[in-house]
């Protein structure tokens, strides 16, 4: 499945914060099959292939929108699948942002508690690189003024990404393989190991991130 040109539906909320607003962009329909904790790989998100396309399509509108956060609620999906893990680890949800913003994660259970209902706006995902278009980025990453890294906080149960468009895009190329090209992989070798390892700043290995081994192919519905 092609990521650029899917239609993703999402709730739209402009909240306001002392004298700043900020516009935040979350999925109208929960994600089904998308737990993260944090644990031995830095941080897991264990996905089906519903849940990895909404990711991705969220991946590519943070990197594109400079004034949008994006929010994946992800903690209350009901799923236990957590790769990884003891099962004792908090859930966490993700958002996705860009450093422009400057967005104070410290505030991010304020903002959350304003979102309200917000409005449906349908967006249409301009896909991820390829790794074959960022032949000059990664030969850059090696360079010590590169500057286009991934950081990440956690608060508030709440795993932050925030980086630059770069930053976003040149780890995103995994991501639109996970989607792209993964669905074929796994149908030849269901048994086979399929992730996107997401560098970012400070954690120990990657967002790793695993299409489940049970519900790989499953349609989410059928869970
Ligand atoms: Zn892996
Ligand atoms: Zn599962």
């Amino acid at each position: 499945m092609r990521l650029q040109g899917q239609r993703w539906r999402t709730l739209v909320s402009t909240v306001r914060l002392g004298r700043n607003e900020y516009r935040v962009v979350r999925p109208a329909r929960p994600i089904g099959h998308a737990p993260l904790h944090e644990g031995y790989h830095g941080a897991q998100i264990t996905v089906d292939k519903a849940a990895a396309l909404t990711l991705g399509m969220a991946w590519s509108l943070a990197a594109r929108s400079p004034h949008t956060i994006v929010y994946l609620p992800l903690r209350h999906n009901g799923v236990g699948c957590n790769i990884y893990g003891s099962g004792k680890e908090p859930p966490l949800d993700l958002v996705l942002l860009r450093h422009s913003l400057r967005f104070p994660v410290s505030r991010w259970k304020e903002l959350r508690a304003k979102l309200g209902s917000g409005r449906p706006h349908t967006v249409t995902c301009r896909g991820l690189p390829q790794a074959a278009d960022l032949g000059a980025v990664f030969a850059a990453r090696y360079h010590r003024e590169f500057k286009d890294i991934l950081r990440h906080d956690i608060t508030a149960d709440t795993l932050f990404l925030v980086g630059s468009r770069t930053a976003f895009e040149v780890e995103g190329y995994a991501l639109r393989e996970l989607v792209e090209e993964c669905p074929q992989h796994m149908h030849e070798r269901p048994d086979a190991h399929c992730c996107a390892e997401i560098s970012v700043d400070g954690l120990p290995q990657w967002l790793h991130v695993e299409y489940c081994r049970v519900h790989r192919v499953t349609a989410p519905a059928a869970l």
